[in-house]
């Protein structure tokens, strides 16, 4: 992938060593078309750095998705009590983590003297007691 920021950078680089010696000639007109052009490269390398971060966040979101559907295809949840337990692994698991988030949030049973009033499980996630 060609780095277009630095691309921009070297091109900014060279305008300004092209000003330098244009002021020398004294060239009103080249003076200011560098000027012009120093500027655009400006905004393009503003615009490219946004274009960079809005990349960024677009791939990130599509790794996001992309888990959240492994994880809804190949789990078929089965409801065990008040928690869900999923074929083929240890455990129960968080209902509200996973219908809420699509996520797999194993749950922790309570200690004996907790368990009557608040509930047997606890998700570490979010907190919830079942
Ligand atoms: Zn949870």
């Amino acid at each position: 992938m060609v780095d277009v920021l630095g691309a921009i950078q070297n091109a900014i680089s060279i305008v300004q060593k092209l000003r330098t010696v244009a002021k020398k000639i004294e060239h009103a007109e080249l003076n200011t078309l560098l000027a012009d052009l120093s500027n655009e490269l400006a905004d393009a390398r503003m615009e490219a750095a946004e274009l960079k971060t809005k990349l960024a966040e677009a791939l990130s979101e599509k790794e996001e998705l992309r888990g959240r559907l492994d994880t809804r295809s190949s789990a078929t949840p089965v409801l065990d009590g008040k928690v869900y337990r999923f074929e083929g692994e240890e455990g129960r698991f968080c209902t509200g983590c996973f219908d809420g988030r699509q996520k797999k949030s194993r749950v922790t049973k309570l200690p004996k003297g907790f368990r009557s009033s608040i509930g047997t499980w606890e998700c570490p996630i979010c907190k919830a007691t079942y």
